[in-house]
């Protein structure tokens, strides 16, 4: 089967000369729940870049489910970013002045959904990740956890071939954030392919497959499809 996402010798030079990237090669399937986990400058962010198609490498390729992204016209990678992938990040990046419905239809904008069809669709959505209660709460009325909630369902209102989440704990409390990762884990089990991007050891090590980035090497990777 065709992997979600395969980095082929991917490498990443800043104007400057860092490497933020050097010859990193890495295969996601379907249906698996990876952290991508290292240090600060060990490259996350641009890995997060790359397979986001927010930027292209310097060299090698990115596919996303076997469409090489460099070869995509900026449309095309526009509609590829917003139908096949899913974002979430650590500040939720929630619009405040839409309720929490309207904020995950919002994650249906560019998949050619009709209008009507859209606010049923986030409505189930919400629904996936517990918030069914507080559809027309705007993200002010909304404690953190809830916030990144609803952030999740924005992102896989659309089932996306992969979910990228940038350090989804990092701006919660302690149980609100397990909270947060027992969502992904249940959304995963349901069979969303999730990566999560953290410099964060123990949620790492609670997750089936770490891929532990290093100065820009990838220096373990403990399974999955290679
Ligand atoms: P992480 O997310 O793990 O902290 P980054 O991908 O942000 O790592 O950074 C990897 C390396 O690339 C670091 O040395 C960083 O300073 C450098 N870097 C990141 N972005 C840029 C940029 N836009 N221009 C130049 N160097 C950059």
């Amino acid at each position: 089967m065709t992997p979600v996402l395969a980095l082929r010798s991917v490498s990443k030079k800043y104007p400057g000369g860092v490497m933020a990237l050097n010859n990193v090669s890495l295969q996601v399937s379907a249906g698996e729940l990876l952290a991508i986990v290292g240090p600060s400058g060990s490259g996350k962010s641009t890995l997060l870049h790359l397979v986001g198609t927010l930027d292209l490498p310097s060299s090698g390729t990115v596919e996303i489910d076997g469409q090489d992204v460099s070869t995509l016209p900026d449309r095309r990678l526009s509609a590829l970013r917003g139908s096949r992938l899913g974002f979430v990040f650590q500040q939720f990046h929630l619009s405040d002045a839409l309720s929490a419905t309207e904020n995950v239809a919002t994650g249906l904008l560019y998949a050619g959904v009709r209008r009507k069809d859209r606010r049923a669709l986030a409505v189930e959505a919400l629904n996936r990740v517990g918030l069914g209660h507080r559809t027309d709460h705007r993200p002010q009325q909304l404690s953190g956890g809830e916030k990144q909630r609803v952030a999740i369902a924005r992102a896989v209102v659309n089932n996306p071939a992969l979910v990228l989440a940038d350090e989804p704990t990092g701006a919660l409390d302690t149980a609100n954030g397990r909270a947060v990762l027992e969502l992904l884990r249940e959304l995963n089990r349901q069979g969303t392919t999730i990566a999560l991007i953290t410099h964060d050891r123990d949620i790492a090590a609670s997750l089936p497959r770490r891929v532990e980035l290093r100065d820009g090497r990838i220096v373990a990777d403990t399974g999955g499809a290679r």
